[in-house]
């Protein structure tokens, strides 16, 4: 890529497991930020939800298995590997150090996790790192408490070249072109019910689901 300065995106998730929706949505943050890499990062077990639990090493093998050989896109372990609860802001500050002062370091979530950005780890450090990119997500339209406004307001700009001036710090509101309305509770509950998920999955993703039993009722 013809830039001097690196350009390097994250997108943390449960992918419990990946699905097109996230696959999709970082090839094409890939092309919109013109990122280096993006960084695909696993979460710690989310809590119980009452459905069969995947390990982590199986979320990974899956979020693994999504990616193969796609460019740019990368599966990073680190909150895997890391003891006690795994805050987005310690994920970003050990991006920062790694990647040096200079590099445009982006958080990407979609809108529905944005609308609960009040609620984590002290989100409004995480400007002091990384620029956040909030990518919209079919059926998720509530509009902004005033909270999160007051948290983006000043830190917004419109367009991908004016975000990548600066290292970090910045707000961006981006429509992606394929807007799928996929999630994983969705998968998760049609392989609970023993039905397909053909094409909402890639296909290496769907073998590995159904050579390994996962998601499914036990008896
Ligand atoms: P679940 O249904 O279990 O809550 P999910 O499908 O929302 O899972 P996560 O792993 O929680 O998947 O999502 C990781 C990140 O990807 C979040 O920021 C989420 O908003 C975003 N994301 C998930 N699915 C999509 C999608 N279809 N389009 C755009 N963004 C998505």
């Amino acid at each position: 890529m013809n830039q001097t300065v690196q350009r390097i995106g994250m997108l943390g998730g449960t992918f419990d497991p990946i699905h097109i929706g996230h696959l999709r949505s970082a090839v094409e943050l890939h092309e919109a930020l013109s990122l280096d890499q993006l960084h695909m990062i696993p979460a710690q077990q989310p809590p119980l939800r009452g459905q069969p639990q995947v390990s982590p090493e199986q979320r990974l093998a899956l979020l693994k298995a999504g990616i193969g050989d796609t460019p740019g896109l990368v599966a990073d372990d680190r909150e895997l590997r890391r003891d006690g609860p795994s805050y987005s802001i310690d994920t970003l500050a050990e991006l920062r150090t790694e990647y040096g002062v200079q590099t445009r370091l982006v958080m990407v979530i979609g809108y529905d996790a944005f609308l609960r950005l009040t609620h984590w780890h002290q989100p409004e450090r995480l400007f002091a790192f990384a620029h956040l990119v909030v990518i919209a997500r079919p059926g998720y339209n509530d509009s902004l408490p005033a909270s999160l406004t007051e948290l983006v307001a000043h830190r917004e700009v419109d367009n991908v070249v004016t975000l990548m001036q600066q290292p970090s710090g910045g707000f961006l509101s981006l429509e992606l072109p394929s807007l799928l309305a996929i999630s994983a509770t969705y998968i998760r509950d049609r392989l609970e019910k023993g039905k397909n998920v053909r094409y909402l999955v890639p296909p290496p993703v769907e073998q590995t689901i159904t050579d390994l039993g996962l998601y499914q009722k036990r008896e």
